[in-house]
């Protein structure tokens, strides 16, 4: 997989979170709602349905339910080059039926080198990085920079 990576300021953001766990992404997105507003989101059915309405003015693609396939929709978004960040806040204390899904998100994610946060802290740094705001291009050492 090759290092090179350009990313325009305005952010291409997915947002998940299982169901014991979209209070707190609508926590984030609302603590944040400034800092949010210029980015673009996709965001599986349930979680889009519940940060649109805790922030209408969001800019939000709505995708299949995740157990019903969202999550891979998600993946496939990755694949395609389509998305620079995820947020995806994991309940860790429940089996899903989607597993396999997730799972193969993490994956993608790892594997195309899109920053994932699973939970509310990793989210906090991200949103906290001048990279989140900022065009970015990556030197020829492979670190990101802002510019
Ligand atoms: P949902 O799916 O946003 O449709 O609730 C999230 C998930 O469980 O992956």
């Amino acid at each position: 997989m090759a290092n090179s990576k350009q990313l325009g300021a305005r952010k291409r953001v997915a947002l998940v979170a299982h169901n014991a766990k979209k209070n707190d992404l609508v926590a984030w997105v609302e603590a944040h709602a400034e800092a949010l507003a210029p980015h673009r989101f996709w965001a599986t059915g349930g979680t889009g349905d519940a940060v649109r309405r805790a922030c209408p003015r969001l800019e939000i693609t709505g995708l299949k339910s995740g157990p019903l396939g969202g999550d891979q929709q998600v993946g496939a978004l990755i694949a395609e080059g389509e998305l620079d960040v995820v947020i995806f806040f994991t309940d860790a204390l429940s089996p899903h039926p989607h597993d396999a899904d997730v799972q193969a998100l993490v994956r993608l994610s790892t594997l195309y080198d899109v920053a994932l946060a699973t939970n509310r802290t990793t989210a906090e740094f991200l949103i906290s990085s001048p990279l989140f705001q900022d065009a970015v291009e990556t030197p020829a050492d492979g670190r990101l920079e802002g510019r």
